[in-house]
């Protein structure tokens, strides 16, 4: 899971971005990157393998003033983390940039086209295509919002894109399909993230981007359009929660905070559900009883330190429900053919509830 940020507005567009990364690398990454539109035209790139020290350092001495600007936070999932595989991701002509988040299935069949059309490719990995794609949509003509709608519409995948180009330089396109992606309505400034951390220290007024959605964020405002290019409409809310729920409450490491906070975790989650002789009731589960006691193989799906838990799971079920439990790695389930039938009980497990492979292993069991 990766952080990314995109700024239109009054401000050095470069601040803004590095701000709201900063405040995403709870989300974990491997590299980081930014990309600004210069006042003067052009794109200023600067990326780096490595630590957000290491990408401020690199922009330290660079001119990236700029009041247009993209930023991200990659966990790469094709090519190394490396500096030349970091985020943004530009074009032939250096005149389109582009993060990603999420993983773009089809890029295989993508670059193939793109090769034979004389593109060539300087990364490796799966977003590289997006921006040629986008350099292509725009040659024909097309403004930057539908040339992304176009891209999009022959992606197939998780993705969140943020995108900024030379030719249009006083919008940032943003889309999104499977991942999450928000917008900060600010006063003459506006802004997209992976979550509200990212522009919170500007705006409190957020909107939610739905599935398949694409964000025009200009300066004056912002519009969102389905995948053919309707407007729809959609309400902004007020962000009340306090920024240091986010961040590491003294603690020197996210992991250390959360290792600690464990008792109280399992506490809130068991409270207001335990009743007095012991008894568990999850009334959220949209299950009968007599569901339940239809199931008769489960799996439990997820990635990570959520597959250990997993393991936990499988010993609590099959000891006191006796039903046999797999525990697997959503990314090999969800590329396979497990046997699953309708008296099977699929669980997922995502601390974020964003895990790509996780999320996709439980559209792929649904499916079946
Ligand atoms: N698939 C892309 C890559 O490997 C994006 C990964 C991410 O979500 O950070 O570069």
């Amino acid at each position: 899971m990766c952080g990314i940020v995109g700024y239109v507005g009054e401000q050095a567009g470069l601040d803004v971005v590095l701000d709201g990364l900063r405040r995403l690398e709870y989300r974990g990454y491997d590299s980081a990157g930014v990309a600004v539109l210069s006042d003067a035209g052009g794109l200023r790139v600067e990326r780096r393998a490595g630590k957000l020290a290491n990408l401020e350092k690199a922009v330290a001495g660079a001119d990236l003033s700029g009041r247009t600007a993209i930023g991200h936070t990659r966990w790469a999932t094709h090519g190394a983390p490396t500096d030349r595989n970091a985020h943004p991701h530009l074009d032939c002509a250096g005149a389109v940039a582009v993060v990603h988040n999420g993983t773009i299935e089809n890029f295989e069949q993508l670059l193939s086209g793109l090769e034979q059309r004389g593109h060539e490719r300087r990364s490796d990995t799966d977003t590289e295509v997006v921006a040629h794609l986008v350099e292509e949509r725009l040659a024909e003509g097309l403004d930057l919002a539908d040339a992304v709608r176009a891209v999009c519409r022959d992606l197939e995948g998780s993705f969140v894109l943020v995108v900024t180009a030379t030719a249009h330089p006083d919008v940032v396109v943003a889309a999104r399909r499977n991942l999450p992606l928000v917008i900060g309505l600010g006063e003459g400034e506006n802004f997209v993230g992976s979550d509200v951390t990212a522009f919170i220290a500007h705006t409190r007024t957020a909107r939610a981007v739905e599935q398949d959605q694409v964000v025009e964020v200009r300066r004056e405002g912002v519009v969102v359009t389905d995948l053919d290019g309707t407007v729809v409409e959609g309400d902004s809310y007020h962000v009340d929660w306090d920024t240091d729920a986010a961040e590491k409450g003294g603690y020197e490491y996210f992991m250390l905070k959360e290792i600690e906070e464990q008792p109280q975790a399992v506490a809130e989650t068991l409270g207001g559900r335990l009743t007095a002789d012991g008894l568990l009731h999850l009334d959220e589960l949209a299950m009968s009883d007599e569901d339940v006691r239809g199931i008769d193989q489960v799996f439990i799906v997820a990635c990570g330190s959520a597959y250990h838990s997993g393991l936990i799971g499988k010993y609590a079920i099959e000891r006191w429900a006796r039903i046999p439990v797999q525990v697997e790695m959503a990314s090999e389930f969800r590329y396979r053919d497990p046997v699953l039938d309708r008296s099977t009980l699929v669980i997922a497990v995502s601390q974020s509830g964003e895990t790509a492979d996780t999320l996709e292993a439980v559209r792929h069991a649904r499916s079946q």
